[in-house]
């Protein structure tokens, strides 16, 4: 929500962003020039299969090379081939947390927990030199995948516009795709809008026209890359719908949502990312949810130092009843249709790459998703709505990034916890807190 906690920055990066769009069937073929060959075939057997839509049962996959080669669910593990024994716990694509923040390089919080992909929506794009090489590679590595926003668009004096003493500003008479071909310049993946005429303090503060936010979409449609707003107001979130946003990075809190907001929503194709665990952190001090995740023992042993400190940072007010807000809104959005993708604000105070996840699955389920619902929300969701090439699916071709986790997630969300294993690109991933 707060996403005013950012770094100064260097220079700006001259690379260009690859499409954002999915490529031939969703799959890596872009990636095979990098592969890391030479690791010898393997399979996990003896797991129930989720792939990222639905349970297809108790089966077994095969990875070569970072890459899920088979999955079957009838056929035996080719003889000969080294095997994995699942044990009868549940395989799921490695999850997408749709909306987290890097102060500095990506780390391995969110791999740790299963979360093998990460957008980073809003960070200082001269940190993140090496995420187009890295979301390219096969070779074994204990970092996330990562695509990122780079600055967001904001006025003079709005939200975000002091976070940083470089962040860029729309100011008026700027001519909004200028402002966008300047971020692709940087890197950005995604274009994020900052929509927000109310300052933490309650004081109006300036915020994008509707004419600039028609100008700042547009330009990104053309562009070929997503754009995404912050938003806490149901009006607001209008106008970015009417603009044609590919999606609202909050969901909206200030008002309970109606019927035409959401034919509105529907009609238009945006996905709403709900962040339900910064809610959570920002109605209660305590936060129960979070509290419940990371005291239990399945958790706590593997919490960095990091996580720890910024599950523990105040934001120093509390916003009684916010996440009931958002929850009602967030279950009529699901009920009219709109795609829900999973995501937690993490970086600001209160929230933590990778655990907080788990967090969020618990707390959409909590507002009506059912769990394989809210697990599709974190895994082929995502990859969907941003077209991200190999990820949030098991399926013959796709990246080996995969998370095991013990009992059935499907019925109980809360199995979430139990992680047992994660592998990143088809290598196991160490777990133990750094
Ligand atoms: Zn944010």
């Amino acid at each position: 929500m707060c996403d005013s906690h950012l770094p100064a920055s260097a220079e700006p990066s001259a690379t260009r962003p690859e499409p954002a769009g999915p490529d031939v069937a969703g799959l890596d073929v872009s990636d095979r020039s990098t592969a890391s060959a030479g690791r010898p075939p393997y399979a996990i057997a003896g797991v129930r299969i989720f792939d990222g839509k639905a349970t297809l049962g108790l089966g077994h996959v095969v990875i070569a090379d970072g890459r899920i080669v088979e999955v079957s669910t009838s056929g035996r593990v080719p003889s000969g081939m080294p095997v994995h024994d699942g044990g009868g716990a549940t395989l799921l694509p490695g999850l997408i947390d749709a909306h987290m923040h890097y102060l500095g390089p990506p780390r391995t919080d969110g791999p740790r927990f299963g979360v093998t992909t990460e957008i980073s929506l809003v960070d200082d794009p001269a940190t993140q030199q090496d995420k187009e090489r890295l979301r390219r590679s096969y070779a074994p590595t204990p970092l996330p995948s990562l695509w990122s926003a780079g600055w967001w668009a904001t006025v003079p004096g709005g939200w975000g516009s002091d976070g940083a003493p470089n962040v860029p500003v729309l100011r008026p008479g700027d001519d909004p795709a200028a402002f966008v071909a300047d971020r692709l310049a940087e890197g950005s993946d995604i274009i994020k809008l900052a929509l927000e005429d109310v300052g933490l303090d309650g004081k109006p503060i300036p915020v994008l026209s509707a004419a600039q936010i028609n100008g700042l979409v547009a330009a990104a449609t053309r562009a070929r890359v997503p754009s995404v707003a912050h938003v806490s107001k149901v009006s607001l979130a209008t106008t970015a719908l009417e603009a044609g946003i590919t999606g609202l990075a909050h969901v909206p809190v200030d008002v309970e949502v109606d019927p035409a907001f959401l034919e509105l929503a529907r009609s238009s194709g945006a996905f709403v990312t709900p962040t339900l665990t910064l809610m959570g952190a920002l109605s209660d001090a305590d936060d129960p949810a979070r509290a419940a995740v990371i005291t239990d023992p399945r958790v706590a042993p593997y919490l960095s130092r990091g996580q720890r400190d910024l599950l523990a940072a105040p934001w120093g007010f509390e916003d009684r009843g916010r996440l009931e807000s958002a929850a009602r809104n967030v279950a009529a959005l699901h009920r009219a249709g709109v795609p829900i993708v999973a995501g937690t604000d993490s970086g600001v105070p209160g929230v933590a790459h990778g655990v907080s996840l788990i967090v969020e699955l618990e707390l959409l389920v909590g507002a009506g998703l059912s769990p394989s619902a809210a697990l599709t929300a974190a895994t082929s969701a995502p990859a969907d709505a941003y077209g991200l090439p190999g990820r949030g699916r098991i399926g013959p071709g796709h990246r080996a990034d995969l998370v095991l986790v013990n009992g059935d997630p499907t019925r109980d969300i809360t199995a979430m916890r139990d992680v047992a294993a994660v592998w990143r690109n088809g290598t196991r991933v160490d777990r133990a807190a750094t």
